[in-house]
């Protein structure tokens, strides 16, 4: 590819209609005081300006107000959590009542499990006792499918089957998925997937797992780390089961933020599933009554155990709120540009450097993918990511040899992504040392 023209990349983000969206992050700064390049918004979003703000109001009503922050002030704590519905709604592509802010991705999981995963029999080798997922998935999500199946007295080595995604890039990533759910067949009992895988980036069409699973009677669940305020989702009209996602990653809520849930509405009237419930998930106007039995609030807030985190959820509001403005349509649209340019860069990069044997383990197909780049190197992996971070470009490391880089539409800039090529040019002068890495 021929090197990129730092006039041309000035016009790209001087005519971008996201471009002020930059403006209202901070970012971190480098040594020597220039703002880095930060491509890190799948693993911790940057922090929205406003939010200090939004803080001080609810620490001002704490202190002000205690107890009855719960009934005044700018946004009483009672009914918090119902400032999310609309935003969620939007970002997920779900009814209002489908979707519901609160505890954390991993618990959400778990609940979301225990309510909708419901093995028919207590021997590991019949019945409907399945769950299926990719390979390699996120640790947590991986102990918690274990967790669940053993919490059935059931063993995970045969009722948890992980789908390995093809090595070839050029290959749909959803493929083995859907020959696994009709090999399974009656077996099968959910599928619950990474919609964007967090390592490689790829974004399964999950359209076609649904209608898949669906054809064999099982149920779709999908974590959303990673595709929440990454990739167009249409969770209602794709007729997927039930989903959770966190809020710090592509949506900048801030370190252990609340997550959020989704169950569809085909499933809310069910008396039969084994949904764990709490006092918030109780119908509202009831609620203070202190009923002795549970009479579930319409919807994904029966979903709810707690009242809400609202130390959290402030800056969650703060950062939908963003997101909401910007719409999810304009930001793939740029997404999809940025990512193509990262890749040009890369791809040019691995072919001057042959002797690093490196590939890009994410999809070549921009439709499967967001907007993360997985760039695997064999022999110095390590060496250009110090090399990238010495020139302020924050990426992410993962054993054994994987950067991952996430250009975010909302605050990254196509300058970003020219400082990028800029220092892998620099690459491979001879203060490098030949270093295998096994
Ligand atoms: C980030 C991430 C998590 C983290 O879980 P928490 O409960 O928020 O700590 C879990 N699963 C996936 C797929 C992730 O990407």
């Amino acid at each position: 590819m021929h090197i990129l023209d730092p006039q041309q990349i000035a016009q790209l983000d001087l005519n971008d209609p996201l471009g002020r969206f930059g403006r209202e992050f901070a970012k971190p700064n480098r040594e020597n005081g220039e703002p880095c390049v930060y491509l890190c918004g799948n693993s911790l979003g940057l922090m929205p300006l406003g939010v200090p703000a939004a803080l001080k109001v609810e620490t001002d009503s704490w202190a002000q107000r205690a107890v009855e922050g719960h009934f005044e002030g700018v946004h009483p704590w009672m009914d918090y959590h119902q400032r999310f519905s609309g935003p969620l709604a939007r970002l997920v592509g779900a009814e209002e009542c489908e979707v519901v802010a609160g505890n954390t991705l991993t618990v959400n999981l778990h609940l979301l499990m225990a309510g909708f995963y419901q093995p028919d029999n207590r021997s590991n080798d019949h019945g409907r006792n399945i769950i299926l997922m990719e390979a390699g998935a996120f640790p947590s999500d991986q102990y918690a499918m274990d967790s669940q199946i053993r919490h059935h007295g059931l063993d995970p080595k045969r009722c948890l089957v992980e789908v390995a995604l093809p090595d070839d890039r050029d290959e749909d990533p959803t493929a083995p998925v859907l020959k696994q759910i009709a090999l399974l067949g009656e077996r099968l009992s959910v599928v619950m997937l990474g919609a964007v895988h967090y390592y490689t980036g790829s974004f399964f069409d999950i359209p076609s797992v649904v209608e898949a699973a669906h054809r064999v009677g099982a149920l779709v669940g999908l974590d959303l780390a990673h595709a929440a305020g990454n990739v167009p989702l249409e969770l209602h009209a794709w007729g997927v089961d039930f989903a959770c996602w966190c809020s710090y990653k592509y949506l900048n809520s801030g370190p252990g933020g609340p997550a959020g849930l989704f169950v569809h509405r085909k499933h809310h009237a069910r008396q039969d599933l084994g949904r764990l419930e709490g006092w918030w998930g109780h119908e509202a106007a009831t609620r203070f009554e202190m009923p002795r039995d549970f009479v579930p609030a319409s919807g994904a807030q029966a979903w709810q155990l707690s009242n809400a985190q609202v130390m959290g959820m402030a800056p969650h509001a703060v950062a939908l709120e963003l997101h909401d403005r910007a719409g999810m349509e304009a930001l793939r649209n740029k997404s999809l540009a940025l990512t193509e340019m990262l890749e040009a860069v890369l791809l040019d990069f691995l072919e001057k450097h042959p002797e690093l044997k490196g590939r890009i383990l994410t999809p070549s197909n921009p439709r499967r993918r967001g907007c993360q780049l997985s760039l695997f190197l064999e022999h110095r992996g390590r060496d250009l990511f110090d090399h990238l971070h010495h020139h302020g470009i924050l990426a992410d490391w993962r054993n054994p040899g994987t950067i991952r880089m996430a250009p975010v539409p909302l605050y990254n800039q196509f300058a970003d992504v020219l400082a990028v090529q800029k220092a892998l040019g620099s690459f491979g002068s001879k203060e490098h040392i030949e270093a295998p890495l096994h």
